[in-house]
């Protein structure tokens, strides 16, 4: 499909390419939606091996941002952008300063932060050129730890649904992935007396992990482990047809992205009796931490924080609309970021019908 039939079917409003003959800078910016507010995403730098696959992840990460921002009561609307380069080899102040020029273009409309492959020196380059950039050295800092608390209220809002109440002590929880946010989350279950378990490819990873009291298991026995929680805390795509089969958990709640394979997947969890907690719902935290350093007196970590600890009611308000609608829960997360933006149009459209 074409860039622009899949605007057109999607409901993308702009996509934007930049070529700069000095740095040889080569991005794309997507804006999917802004009925909420400005388009807020992070820029990824990524060798991606052709134009097409670079278009189709700035595409799809900018919709994925219209669901979160929306979902978290944010006044923000969904966007991304993409850098093609390896960022080991290919970076530079001339190609950071490029990008800083192209998102000031855009006015607001888009608004840059730190992903895959960029890094908060990155956003500081950026900074001189524009005032549409969040995550700069020495403001809202290390998103990992937050998100892991959003993570957390998460799994308390599911142990609420499933259990009857939100304690976490004495659940047995299996983490596949102590990185960033697994080793974060880990702290605080242990800390709230649950029993974790952990698996990472890495030992030393595990071994921090351990350090804190953590059980260590192999990668491939996160699936077969009778626990009340798994919790893909690594990549994306770990709930599939063979994986669907070997869980032995009552709840998946993780903070990886994409966690189900495919749509249909949520419908096996179900069918399965597993409650799944939505990706983008259990990891908005990040997002909500940093979205505080467009706050008018600028960031303030309790407030974030705060907002962050609201995910437990957001969480427990899908389950509601899954069960009123008989529909999955990931539809259910769907239906609720969806019509925010609709009220949010329909306003404005009464309101503002200028703007
Ligand atoms: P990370 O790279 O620091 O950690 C991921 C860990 O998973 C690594 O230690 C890696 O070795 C391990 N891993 C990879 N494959 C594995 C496997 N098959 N079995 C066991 N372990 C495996 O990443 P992170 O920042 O902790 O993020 C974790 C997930 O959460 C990612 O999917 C990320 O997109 C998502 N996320 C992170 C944030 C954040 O604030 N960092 C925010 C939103 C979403």
């Amino acid at each position: 499909m074409g860039v622009l039939a899949s605007m057109e079917k999607q409901g993308y409003e702009q996509v934007v390419f930049n070529y700069d003959r000095v740095s040889g800078l080569r991005a794309i910016i997507a804006i999917h939606d802004t009925t909420l507010g400005p388009a807020l995403g992070g820029v990824r730098m990524w060798p991606y091996k052709s134009e097409e696959e670079a278009l189709t992840d700035a595409l799809r990460l900018a919709r994925g941002m219209t669901y979160k921002s929306a979902a978290m009561g944010l006044n923000l609307g969904g966007g991304k952008a993409v850098i093609i380069g390896d960022p080991r080899t290919d970076k530079s102040e001339e190609l950071f300063r490029a990008f800083g020029m192209f998102v000031e273009t855009l006015k607001g409309r888009y608004i840059t932060a730190e992903d895959v492959g960029t890094t908060t020196d990155d956003m500081d380059i950026i900074k001189g050129y524009t005032e549409h950039v969040v995550g700069l050295s020495g403001t809202s800092g290390n998103p990992s730890p937050v998100t892991a608390f959003g993570c957390f209220r998460a799994m308390q809002a599911c142990a609420k649904y499933v259990f009857g109440e939100e304690s976490l002590a004495g659940r047995k929880v299996v983490i596949q992935g102590v990185g960033n946010v697994g080793y974060y989350l880990a702290k605080q279950l242990l800390e709230a007396g649950a029993q974790v378990y952990v698996a990472d490819l890495y030992t030393d990873r595990t071994e921090r992990a351990a350090e804190l009291g953590a059980r260590v298991i192999p990668c491939d026995d996160v699936f077969d482990q009778e626990c009340d929680i798994f919790a893909p805390c690594a990549l994306g795509g770990v709930i599939n047809d063979e994986t669907v089969e070997r869980l032995r958990a009552r709840i998946v709640c993780g903070s990886a992205n994409n966690q189900l394979l495919e749509d249909r997947h949520a419908e096996k969890l179900a069918d399965r009796d597993i409650l799944y907690a939505p990706d983008f719902v259990v990891n908005g935290g990040g997002l909500i931490n940093v979205s505080f350093e467009l706050a008018p007196g600028g960031y303030d970590r309790e407030q974030a924080l705060a907002k962050v600890s609201r995910i437990y009611d957001i969480l427990l308000k899908v389950f509601q609309i899954a069960e009123e609608r008989g529909i999955g829960t990931a539809e259910a997360a769907d239906r609720l970021a969806e019509e925010r933006i609709r009220k949010a149009l329909e306003q404005n459209r009464i309101y503002r019908p200028s703007a």
